[in-house]
């Protein structure tokens, strides 16, 4: 858990999700922010296991909150890092991603950065030994190379921040791309428990399908609504209008109209208007 200050002092409680997946061999998946690190390593030491069975590092994408304990994990026990090679740039250069992606006090909960040895694509796996397996679905949209993650034995389905979350910032910046992904996870096959990064509940059997097609709704009202502002302020509209526009509609606080949030409105408006639902026939899975 980590907290946003507004120019007035106040704060925006947000968290990240890690994750840590058990065979012979531990993996973690997304380390968070720096100052989180003991939290995970006690996670391990709960389930009688030390730093020195961490293999493995799987970060789901580049961003600053995702990669943060990065540094400090590789402290432990030299884990392998792994990631998609679209994203890897701004993970082995925190200020190629500052300049790109600024955010304010990314710094600060950064440690690091890290050489990332595992370039994890689709269909890449990694066995942790005892029968566990990863595999990766590459699943752009929040980020060139988000990937999300399908543990078979467990029925695990790990979506990092690639499924947006109703009600939540919207943070996305390739909005075709995103429903892709969507519909990429919907045909994950035997998927059974949904952990996504975008919140902190758990779904489970039929709840995963509906999350996923949730988040895809929360996009489509998103672009009704973008395509409202475009009717009210002119086709000349700013993403950052278009965004105060939809943020007003939502109930969202217009604090929290950062500029990595201006990108997904500048998404939407390159496009044309998405068709209210998806194609006939797409919605059949597992
Ligand atoms: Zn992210």
């Amino acid at each position: 858990m980590c907290a946003r200050a507004l120019p007035d002092g106040r704060r925006i409680p947000r968290f990240v999700t890690s994750c840590v997946i058990e065979g012979e061999r531990l993996a973690v998946v997304d380390t968070s922010v720096a100052p989180a690190a003991p939290k995970i390593l006690a996670y391990i030491e709960s389930l009688g296991r030390g730093p020195e069975d961490l293999a493995h590092v799987i970060n789901t994408h580049c961003h600053f909150d995702h990669i943060g304990g990065n540094g400090v994990l590789a402290g432990w026990a030299r884990p392998r890092f792994h990631a998609h090679p679209l994203d890897r740039p701004w993970i082995e250069d925190l200020g190629l991603q500052e300049r790109g992606r600024p955010v304010p006090g990314m710094r600060k909960i950064s440690s690091g950065p890290v050489k990332v040895g595992g370039a994890l694509e689709e269909g890449g796996e990694i066995d942790l030994g005892g029968g566990v397996r990863v595999q990766a679905l590459h699943t752009p949209g929040h980020s060139p190379g988000s990937l999300s993650l399908f543990v078979p034995g467990d029925g695990a389905l790990i979506s990092g921040d690639v499924l947006p979350e109703p009600g939540t910032l919207p943070i996305y910046e390739d909005v075709p791309a995103t429903l892709a992904s969507l519909e990429k996870l919907r045909a994950v096959k035997g998927a059974e428990v949904l952990l996504s990064a975008m919140s902190k509940k758990v779904w489970r059997g039929r709840e995963v399908g509906e999350h996923i097609d949730a988040g895809e709704g929360y996009v489509r009202r998103i672009d009704r609504l973008v395509r409202q502002a475009q009717g009210e302020k002119g086709a000349g509209v700013t993403p950052e209008e278009a965004g105060r526009f939809v943020f007003a509609a939502l109930g969202l606080p217009s604090e929290a109209m950062i500029a990595i949030v201006g990108r997904t409105f500048a998404a939407h408006l390159a496009i044309a208007p998405l068709a209210e639902e998806r194609p006939a026939g797409s919605r059949e899975r597992r």
